[in-house]
C-alpha cells in the first residue's frame, strides 16, 4: 500500500513537473523518502530549495567506521540529488568538547572524500536563537520552569502503561517562568535545582512527551561561548531546532532516535508556527553499524587511548578512521564496504571480514607488488657463481595495465619464509623440502640438497642448487614445479619492522567487557624487504608483499628504520 502510494505520488510529480524532473534512482529506503519529498514539492519549498542534509558529530572523540556509515549517507544522498550537506558540531554539552577532536573530524571527513564547502557550523552558534524560541514558548504557555530535581522529575514520569504526575510548577504564570529562566542563565541557581520543561502531556503513551526537559543549568565554561550561557538546551531541543535554522530538509540519523521523532516533529511544528512558515525538516532513521570483534563506543576507545593499551587514537587496531587510515585502508575501500552493507531499519552485526574484503579488493587493483620475508631463514645456492648478482623482472601490478615492471637482484644467498621449508614434509606440503624442487618467483627453479642447524637443532641455512636453464621468462623455462616461493637477496634486502595486526577482541560480539586479543599486535623486528622499497618508502605507501598480504608504511618509519603495518592478509582468515 505505502509503496503504491509513493509510486503514485512520484508519477504525479513526473507528469506535472516540467523542469527538474528526476529519475527514480534511490538505492535504499532513505533515498526513497527523499524522492517522495522531492516529488511532493517539499524540497522545492524548503529554505535552500534543495536536498539539504547535515552530519552532526559531537566533538568528544575521533570518528570511527560507524560514523563513516552516517557520513556516506548524509553527504552521499545530498550529492546524489544535487543538494548540500552541512557539517555541524553538536557542542551543546559544554564540558566535553576539544578542538583536537574538531580538527581530526574535519580531516577524516575530507579523507573519506566529502566536503561541506563553507557550511561548517556549531550548535552553539544557535544558542541565542534557541533561547529566544524557548522564551516564546514560555510566553505561549508551552513551557515552564520546574524547581524540582531531576530525580523527582524522573520519579514523576510514570511508566509506559501508567500516566505520570504533573509538576506543582506546571501551571505557574508565564512571567514567573520567564523571570526564573533568565535568572537560571545568570547563574543565580545551582546546577540541578531548576529546569525548563515543555508543557505537553504527562499522560502521553510516548514517554518523551511527558513534559521533557528543554534546558538545564551547567556552570562549566563552554569552549566557544565561554560563560555567556549557564543554561544549556537538551539534545531534543537543540538538534531539530538547529536543523530548522539551517534549512535542513532531511535529518538522517540512527535508529535510537526513532522514539524521539514525534518530539522532533512537535518542536519543529511550533518553531514553524512561530516563524510563520510551513517548512519543517524531516527526520529519517537507519540502522547503525556494528562490527564483529569490534567495540565502537567512543568512551571505551578514549579509555584505551588514555590507559596506553593502544598506540593512540590512530592505532592501526582501532576502528577509528585515522586508525584504519594508518592501518592502510583506503577511502574507496571504506565507501565500498558501506555500500555493501547498505541501510536498513534493523540493527545487525556486520562481519568484519566484509570490511577486510573491501580493502583487499581495492588494494589488489592498486598496490604495487614487492617481495618481503617476515620470518626469514637463510638459503644458499651452492652452484651459484661466487659474487654474481643477476636482475629478475617483477610485474608491478598484473591487475593494472601499464603499471610496468621493476628489477629485483638475485644472488647466491637468499632469505625465504621459514614456514616454506619442511625438512620432513607433511602430506600435501608442496613447498620446499629435501630433494624436491620449487620455483623462486620471477627467478629460478631450485632443489634442496640439505640443511645446516645450530646446537639447538634449529635450521640456520637451507642448501640448494639451481637450474641455470629455468629462469622465469626465458625460452624453454616453462618447466612446471608444484610450489612457488617468495624470496629476497640477503645482501640487498632492507631490514624492516613489520607489525602484524589481528582483531582487538576474540569475541565475535565484542562488548567493553570482552577480553582483548593478546595477539592483536605482533611485532616482527627482523623482516627483509626487497631493495625496490627504498625509493618508495613514504609514509602511507601501500604494497602487496607477494603471497603474504597488503602492507603499508607506518608513520614510525625513520631514516634508519622502516616500519610496516599489515593491513590485511592476502586470503580471508577462517
Ligand atoms: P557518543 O554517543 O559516544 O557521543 P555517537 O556515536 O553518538 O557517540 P556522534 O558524534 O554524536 O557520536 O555521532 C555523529 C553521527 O554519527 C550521528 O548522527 C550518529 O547517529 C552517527 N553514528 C554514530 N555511530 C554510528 C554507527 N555506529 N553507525 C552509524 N552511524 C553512527
Ligand atoms: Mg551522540
Amino acid at each position: 500500500m505505502a509503496n503504491n502510494k509513493k509510486t503514485k505520488n512520484f508519477i504525479r510529480y513526473m507528469e506535472t513537473s516540467e523542469a527538474n524532473a528526476i529519475e527514480k534512482k534511490s538505492s535504499n529506503f532513505v533515498e526513497e523518502f527523499i524522492e517522495e519529498d522531492i516529488a511532493a514539492g517539499k524540497v522545492a519549498a524548503s529554505p535552500t530549495k534543495m536536498v539539504h542534509t547535515r552530519f552532526p558529530p559531537e566533538p568528544n572523540g575521533y570518528l570511527h567506521i560507524g560514523h563513516a556509515k552516517a557520513i556516506c549517507m548524509d553527504f552521499g544522498a545530498a550529492a546524489k540529488y544535487g543538494g548540500q550537506c552541512n557539517l555541524r558540531f553538536d557542542d551543546t554539552n559544554p564540558s566535553r568538547e576539544d578542538t583536537e577532536y574538531v580538527d581530526a573530524i574535519k580531516e577524516d571527513i575530507h579523507w573519506l572524500g566529502f566536503d561541506w564547502g563553507d557550511r561548517m557550523y556549531y550548535a552553539s552558534d544557535y544558542f541565542q536563537q534557541l533561547w529566544d524560541l524557548a522564551e516564546e514558548m514560555i510566553r505561549r504557555g508551552l513551557a515552564y520552569v520546574d524547581e524540582q530535581s531531576a530525580e523527582v522529575i524522573a520519579e514523576q514520569k510514570g511508566t509506559p502503561t501508567q500516566p505520570g504526575v504533573e509538576s506543582p510548577f506546571r501551571n505557574r504564570p508565564a512571567e514567573e517562568s520567564l523571570d526564573l529562566f533568565r535568572r537560571m542563565n545568570k547563574g543565580e541557581f545551582e546546577e540541578g535545582t531548576m529546569t525548563l520543561r515543555a508543557k505537553i502531556d504527562m499522560a502521553s503513551p510516548n514517554m518523551h512527551f511527558r513534559d521533557p526537559i528543554m534546558y538545564r543549568i551547567i556552570k562549566y565554561p563552554h569552549h566557544r561561548t565561554g560563560t555567556k550561557w549557564q543554561a544549556y538546551p537538551m539534545y531534543d531541543f537543540a538538534h531539530g531546532q538547529s536543523d530548522f535554522l539551517e534549512g535542513i530538509t532531511h535529518s538522517i540519523c540512527t535508529l535510537e532516535f526513532e522514539v524521539h521523532r514525534p518530539l522532533y516533529e512537535y518542536f519543529a511544528k511550533i518553531f514553524a508556527e512561530i516563524k510563520g512558515t510551513t517548512y519543517t525538516p524531516r527526520q529519517i532513521e537507519f540502522n547503525r553499524l556494528n562490527l564483529t570483534h569490534t567495540v565502537m563506543s567512543k568512551r571505551y576507545l578514549r579509555n584505551m587511548v588514555e590507559t596506553g593499551v593502544v598506540r593512540g587514537w590512530d592505532d592501526p587496531r582501532m576502528p577509528t578512521l585515522c586508525g584504519l587510515r594508518r592501518r592502510g585502508y583506503t577511502p574507496q575501500s571504506i565507501r565500498d564496504f558501506i555500500t555493501t552493507i547498505g541501510y536498513t531499519k534493523y540493527d545487525a552485526l556486520n562481519d568484519i571480514r566484509l570490511l577486510e574484503n573491501a580493502v583487499r579488493n581495492d588494494l589488489n587493483k592498486n598496490a604495487t607488488r614487492i617481495m618481503g620475508v617476515i620470518d626469514p631463514v637463510k638459503l644458499t645456492i651452492t652452484n651459484w657463481p661466487a659474487g654474481k648478482v643477476e636482475m629478475c623482472e617483477m610485474d608491478n601490478n598484473p591487475e593494472q595495465e601499464g603499471s610496468g615492471v621493476h628489477q629485483m637482484p638475485f644472488s647466491g644467498e637468499l632469505y625465504i619464509e621459514r614456514e616454506d621449508f619442511q625438512e620432513v614434509a607433511e602430506k600435501k606440503f608442496f613447498r620446499l623440502t629435501i630433494d624436491k624442487e620449487v620455483r623462486l618467483k620471477s627467478a629460478y627453479i631450485i632443489k634442496c640438497t640439505g640443511v645446516e642447524k645450530d646446537a639447538e637443532g634449529k635450521i640456520t641455512n637451507i642448501l640448494c642448487t639451481y637450474d641455470p636453464e629455468s629462469k622465469s621468462g626465458m625460452p624453454g623455462a616453462d618447466r612446471k614445479v608444484k610450489g612457488t616461493l617468495h624470496w629476497v637477496s640477503a645482501q640487498h634486502a632492507v631490514k624492516a619492522e613489520v607489525r602484524l595486526y589481528n582483531a582487538l577482541f576474540m569475541d565475535e560480539e565484542a562488548t567493553t567487557e570482552s577480553e582483548r586479543n593478546p595477539e592483536s599486535e605482533v611485532v616482527v623486528e627482523n623482516a627483509y624487504i626487497e631493495p625496490f622499497v627504498k625509493e618508495h618508502a613514504e609514509v602511507g605507501n601501500k604494497f602487496q608483499f607477494q603471497r603474504l598480504g597488503y602492507f603499508c608504511i607506518d608513520k614510525d618509519t625513520t631514516t634508519d628504520k622502516l616500519v610496516f603495518n599489515r593491513t590485511v592478509s592476502l586470503k580471508e582468515s577462517k
